[in-house]
């Protein structure tokens, strides 16, 4: 269904049969330019809008109230045997809001930068676990169409570059007609699948600050395989050292075992000013994983994630202070 710009106009496919290209009616390019039309009858009036810059997504997203559209891996399988209901605004052509730069007080990540682009990014150490988290991503394909902003905005428990971004204290940028507004990534994600993003909103960039950037970070994944496969339970870590060899910073967070990924404040309080060694592990109980509130599911038990994500928390301290 997703085609170049003025190249073809896709009738919407019967069950089971490939989308065609169809003649183009001129007059549905009236509005922009970038305007393509799904069949009519059968998509209940659906358009399909493919905007090439984040002005006319914007604008595009104001007048239709469409849903956005980028890598399609969370789109499409939420979508399962259906066809969109409502308008389909695909971000894939506003190139402006793809790729890693660096700014005076942030790193700019993209929202439409893929985990491919951020794997192969030069960034500091403190985004090691980041790089991790994201290489972790379904599979390569995944990661080559998947995007950063997909992955917030899908808003999954198990989201794997959530707890990743918590500990970078990421802030994410959303832009709309009315304006740019900014919101700590803590206060974007709300809930299960549900986030603060207004329908007429593109998250253009996660801004991560400068700051403990030759810290160590490490992100480890516990799945019930390797590859292609739902997290259990996930931990970022971001530890820096003093010159005396302590724990000057700490954050962790620990993502599929609550709604929402989250910091462990108490813990990263308790991590200051210890030795920065491998018994550092040790310094880890069950207490700081209490405002946890895991799930039993058909991935794990409830008992099993907490239990597991201690030992995940343990293993990425050491392997935070094997890497400094
Ligand atoms: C086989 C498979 C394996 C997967 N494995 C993993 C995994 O291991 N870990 C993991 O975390 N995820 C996994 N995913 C989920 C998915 O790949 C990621 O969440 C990905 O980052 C989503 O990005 P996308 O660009 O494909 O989003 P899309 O599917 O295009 O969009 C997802 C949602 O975000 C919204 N959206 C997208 N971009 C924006 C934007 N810029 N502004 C506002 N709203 C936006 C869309 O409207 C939609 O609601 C997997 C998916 C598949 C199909």
């Amino acid at each position: 269904m997703r085609v170049k710009a003025g190249k073809a106009v896709f009738q919407a496919p019967e069950r089971n049969q490939v989308a065609r290209p169809v003649s183009r009616p001129k007059w549905l390019y009236k509005a922009a330019g970038f305007v393509y039309k799904l069949s009519k009858q059968r998509c209940g009036g659906s358009l399909y809008f493919r905007p090439k810059n984040l002005d006319d997504a914007i604008s595009v997203l104001s007048s239709s109230g469409g849903q956005i559209l980028a890598g399609g891996t969370d789109f499409y399988p939420a979508l399962g045997e259906r066809l969109p209901q409502g308008d389909v605004v695909d971000i894939t052509a506003v190139r402006e809001i793809r790729g890693v730069s660096t700014e005076e007080r942030y790193f700019r990540i993209g929202g439409l930068t893929t985990w491919t682009e951020v794997v192969r990014a030069p960034l500091p150490h403190c985004f090691d676990a980041l790089k991790a988290a994201a290489r972790e991503i379904g599979s390569v394909q995944i990661q080559n169409c998947g995007t950063v902003a997909g992955n917030l905005c899908n808003a999954s428990p198990a989201a794997d570059s959530v707890p990743a971004l918590l500990v970078l204290d990421a802030e994410v940028e959303l832009v709309s007609t009315g304006g740019a507004r900014r919101l700590p990534l803590a206060q974007f994600i709300t809930g299960n699948r549900r986030t603060q993003i207004r329908g007429d909103e593109v998250l253009t960039a996660v801004l991560v600050p400068h700051q403990s950037e030759s810290a160590a970070s490490a992100f480890l994944k516990l799945g019930a395989r390797k590859y292609l496969v739902i997290s259990i339970s996930m931990v970022a870590v971001i530890l820096e050292t003093n010159s005396s060899g302590c724990v000057s910073q700490a954050r962790v967070a620990v993502g599929s075992c609550s709604a929402v990924a989250r910091r462990l404040f108490d813990l990263e309080k308790d991590l200051l000013g210890q030795p920065a060694d491998p018994q550092i592990g040790s310094l880890v109980g069950p207490q700081h994983l209490a405002t946890l509130s895991p799930i039993d599911d058909i991935r794990a038990t409830a008992e099993y994630r907490r239990d597991a994500s201690v030992t995940l928390v343990r293993r990425a301290l050491q392997a935070c202070v094997g890497s400094t």
